[in-house]
């Protein structure tokens, strides 16, 4: 028997996975891995319990059931003025991590080319690399603002799919309308199709709007959006995603959902379809709970020496140490773990382009305030005992 080398190795352990264990085997406060340590609303779980005691437990259908579907469908047109046909534009994903997935194996062919936008989410790459494409990285100017050139420098006659993420995990930056107009106006002319990660639609701060791409004049056609209910109802374990998408493009991700998971638990889509359909007046209350948890975060990491890149949107905060005298951010954070008792993901592993991001620590604020409190008392530390020392200082 040959074993041949794991097409995957590159991707083998994923930073989220070594970071959560690193800080549980050093008892540290978990600000990588980002997941609320805080319960979603109750009524979800009540309706999610009912449903199962109701006996839906068995498969359901594979695209999703009716009520998510017009549940979603109905939100897409309340909140954005958009349309979708339940039936046929709208598909039920187990979380937005397997909608990627099943939009990339659907709409490429082996030898396509996928661009993201660098810094990117880490299950991207791999993602294309299993439908036999070829990914590549295309770097945000500085300021992470869109840097048209290296775009147009990045794509080919074989490029097929753009990524985009907005509000942008890790750098907390919100698209703006100008920034999505011109990244249109490149994807129309060329017929590259947009599949755009709107899962932290909800968050977004100081009076930002979050714009999705579908609504730009001439995108509906070639964008597959795709959120999930994991970050606005605080339950990331549940994995309930959804792209919509016309039945073009809609039918070929559906093909490939079909095969990879087949379908979606029912009885917590039950539930999330009931969340969908009432939650409007609680996304205020949303976003004003995650602004008073970015601006705690922001002063506690600022008051420990650290530059912040504030996010406009997200759950996540990056920030620059090299003002504590480190200049390695997996050492960085290793040591922040290890001896301070804080846990944050080494921002690099967001990054292709060699050494870019290795100055940034990326911090989770998904917490609660107590946390981020504690965190911050453990923080204050760190301005006072700087990096240790090497054997040749
Ligand atoms: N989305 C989470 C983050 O960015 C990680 C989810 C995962 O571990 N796959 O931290």
């Amino acid at each position: 028997m040959r074993i041949l080398p794991c097409k995957l190795e590159p991707y083998a352990i994923s930073v989220f996975t070594e970071m959560s264990a690193m800080a549980q085997q050093h008892g540290a406060i978990n600000l990588s891995q980002g997941f609320p340590d805080f319960e979603g609303p109750d009524f979800i779980v009540d309706a999610a319990v009912a449903a199962m005691r109701a006996g839906l437990n068995q498969y359901a259908p594979s695209h999703g059931i009716p009520e998510l579907r017009k549940a979603v469908a109905a939100k897409m047109e309340r909140l954005y003025g958009l349309s979708p046909d339940p039936q046929e534009e709208v598909t039920v994903f187990s979380g937005a991590t397997e909608a990627i997935f099943s939009t990339i194996q659907g709409l490429c062919q082996a030898g396509d080319e996928v661009l993201a936008f660098e810094p990117f989410y880490d299950s991207c790459a791999p993602a294309a690399v299993m439908a036999g494409a070829e990914f590549k990285a295309v770097s945000l100017g500085s300021g992470f603002a869109l840097d048209m050139e290296a775009l147009e420098r990045s794509v080919t006659d074989r490029t097929r799919l753009l990524l985009l993420n907005t509000p942008m995990n890790p750098t907390g930056k919100v698209f703006h309308e100008a920034e999505l107009s011109a990244i249109a106006q490149f994807c129309i002319s060329r017929g590259i199709i947009v599949i755009t990660d709107e899962v932290y639609e909800h968050l977004v701060f100081n009076g930002a709007r979050h714009v999705p791409m579908a609504t730009l004049p001439g995108m509906w056609e070639q964008t597959v959006t795709i959120s999930s209910t994991a970050k606005t109802f605080s339950m990331t374990g549940w994995k309930i995603g959804y792209a919509v998408a016309p039945p073009a493009l809609g039918r070929a991700i559906r093909m490939a959902h079909h095969y990879v998971t087949f379908c979606t638990p029912a009885a917590l889509q039950h539930a999330m379809a009931l969340a969908i359909d009432v939650s409007d007046d609680y996304y205020p209350v949303l976003r004003a709970q995650y602004q008073a948890r970015r601006d705690l975060l922001r002063s506690i990491l600022e008051a420990a020496g650290l530059d912040v890149v504030t996010p406009e949107g997200c759950y996540f905060m990056l920030a620059d140490f090299r003002p504590l005298g480190f200049d390695d951010d997996r050492e960085f954070c290793r040591f922040l773990t290890t001896e301070i008792g804080v846990a944050a993901i080494p921002a690099s592993a967001f990054f292709q382009t060699p050494g870019a991001g290795s100055h940034l620590a990326r911090f989770a604020f998904c917490k609660d305030l107590e946390t981020l409190k504690k965190a911050g008392e453990r923080l204050s530390r760190l301005n006072r005992i700087g990096p240790p020392k090497t054997e040749l200082d």
